[in-house]
């Protein structure tokens, strides 16, 4: 009896003593993560791509199919089966548009990847932002179907509103999916696929994208021809490129400073095992077990002294992964959703101001103009507080220009620079030294009202 609990006390000591050396700086996965958003006007088939590439890399098996296809059958939307799998609740299914940003993994041998599926509705514009505000690609998904393409081009039409605001929130590298090429009023054809690529590379152009960072590509999400592997040549004999998910493979990996200053801004928190556990990405740095870490804006310090990865333990998580923190040496009330986790050598700032440069979108209808003293909510990373804007410092023009005297207001549609006054601390940091930190929406009344990037922060 004693040999026995001597040698259940050994191994739980070596589950809970200090990892092996060899175990050091050893990832739980060596492959790249990107986030992947899909935009694109209503319909153009955004769900029905990202549904197919989960069925064609066997993320969904065919049960779920089935399920999903006999509910669509059931409401006479058959061909709407793929879509589906993402549309979750039962009234984003009934009214057969996808609401949340729905999220999904996949994997090829090369890289992980979550999909952030948003959607294109007019009413949804905000939901998209999220997802774009996190996403390190930009899939366009384009209908080639005729009285489609138009339809997203003109006024109204979400291909040029996503694509200009996937710009202003970061995204670089655009993927184009041209897609419903099987289409019966397309059927394969290089001068529909050449005409609508054509007008997209003018339109692209004049949002800022520059020529090298788009990819333009031929496929059906309907069939999944194109999506996992090249579209064959008897259906496509003009086409000599490579396939959805071999550019995404394909792509330059995404510049991560592995030697960056950590920051891990923290979504949520529970308490287990004496610890406060915290849930968070890592956004820049790397994140290691057993090391000192400051909580900011508290400035508290902590011992990060466990990290869950994929509900694995871990002694290392590389920059975009999803951890959990085992943090000791504070306690629940220490720690906030929106606080952020960085090392003592490199503290994210505390502010209490900004200034920024936003692109108004839509203002309320009984408050039309923004000006000094306006007051609304700030979203930035996992932070939401009520902020003022203090004041307008400039109008930028549709070329970029600066105005020399500040506005008195501005509508939608501005272009502006100002200065924001927050209503408690706040941990963020400048756009241009860690952009996931520093770009921002504003909400008043449960909509979103501006998107922009911190140019200065004022500390507390
Ligand atoms: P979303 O609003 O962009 O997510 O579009 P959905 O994925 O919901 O697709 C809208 C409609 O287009 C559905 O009826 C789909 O079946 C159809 N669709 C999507 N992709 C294709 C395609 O590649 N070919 C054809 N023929 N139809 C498609």
């Amino acid at each position: 009896v004693k040999a026995k609990s001597a040698s259940k006390k050994s191994e739980s000591t070596t589950k809970k003593g200090k990892k092996s050396n060899e175990e050091k700086d050893v990832y739980h996965d060596d492959r790249e993560h990107v986030n992947v958003v899909f935009i694109g006007h209503v319909d153009a088939g955004k769900s029905t791509i990202s549904g197919q590439i989960l069925v064609l890399t066997g993320q969904t098996d065919e049960r779920t199919v089935q399920k999903f296809k006999e509910i669509a059958k059931q409401k006479n939307r058959d061909s709407w089966w793929i879509a589906y799998i993402m549309d979750t609740s039962e009234e984003e299914r009934n009214k057969g548009k996808t609401v949340e940003v729905g999220r999904a993994l996949f994997d090829t041998p090369k890289k992980r990847y979550t999909i952030l599926d948003a959607p294109g509705h007019k009413n949804y514009v905000p939901a998209m932002i999220v997802g774009a505000a996190q996403a390190d690609v930009g899939v366009l998904v384009i209908s080639t179907r005729r009285g489609e393409f138009e339809a997203g081009f003109q006024r109204g039409g979400q291909t040029c509103e996503h694509a200009m605001l996937a710009k202003t929130l970061g995204i670089t590298k655009l993927v184009v999916a041209v897609n419903k090429m099987d289409d019966e009023t397309v059927n394969w054809s290089q001068e529909r696929y050449d005409f609508c690529v054509e007008k997209l590379r003018k339109y692209l152009k004049t949002c800022g994208y520059a020529k090298k960072d788009i990819t333009y590509l031929p496929l059906s999400g309907l069939t999944g021809e194109g999506l996992k592997d090249v579209v064959s040549k008897e259906t496509c004999p003009w086409y000599g490129g490579l396939s959805l998910l071999q550019t995404l493979d394909s792509l330059k990996s995404i510049k991560r400073d592995s030697t960056a200053p950590l920051r891990v801004p923290i979504i949520d928190k529970y308490k287990d095992m004496g610890c406060v556990i915290t849930l968070g990405k890592v956004e820049s740095g790397i994140l290691r077990s057993d090391t000192t870490l400051l909580l900011m804006p508290s400035g508290r310090k902590v011992q990060c002294v466990n990290i869950g990865v994929d509900d694995q333990e871990v002694s290392i998580a590389k920059c975009g992964e999803n951890v959990n923190v085992y943090l000791k040496g504070c306690e629940m009330s220490d720690v906030h959703s929106g606080d952020v986790l960085c090392e003592q050598a490199s503290r994210c700032p505390r502010a209490v101001a900004l200034d920024c440069q936003m692109y108004v979108l839509d203002l309320l209808e009984h408050k039309p103009l923004l000006t000094a003293g306006y007051s609304c909510v700030l979203h930035i990373h996992t932070v939401i507080v009520e902020c003022e804007v203090a004041e307008l410092l400039f109008q930028t023009d549709k070329a970029g220009k600066k105005s020399k005297r500040p506005p008195r207001f501005v509508r939608s549609g501005t272009s502006v620079g100002c200065r924001l006054t927050l209503a408690s601390v706040c941990a963020m940091e400048r756009y241009k030294d860690f952009s996931q930190l520093g770009r921002f929406t504003l909400r008043d009344e449960g909509k979103t009202i501006a998107i922009g990037k911190v140019s200065k922060v004022y500390e507390a």
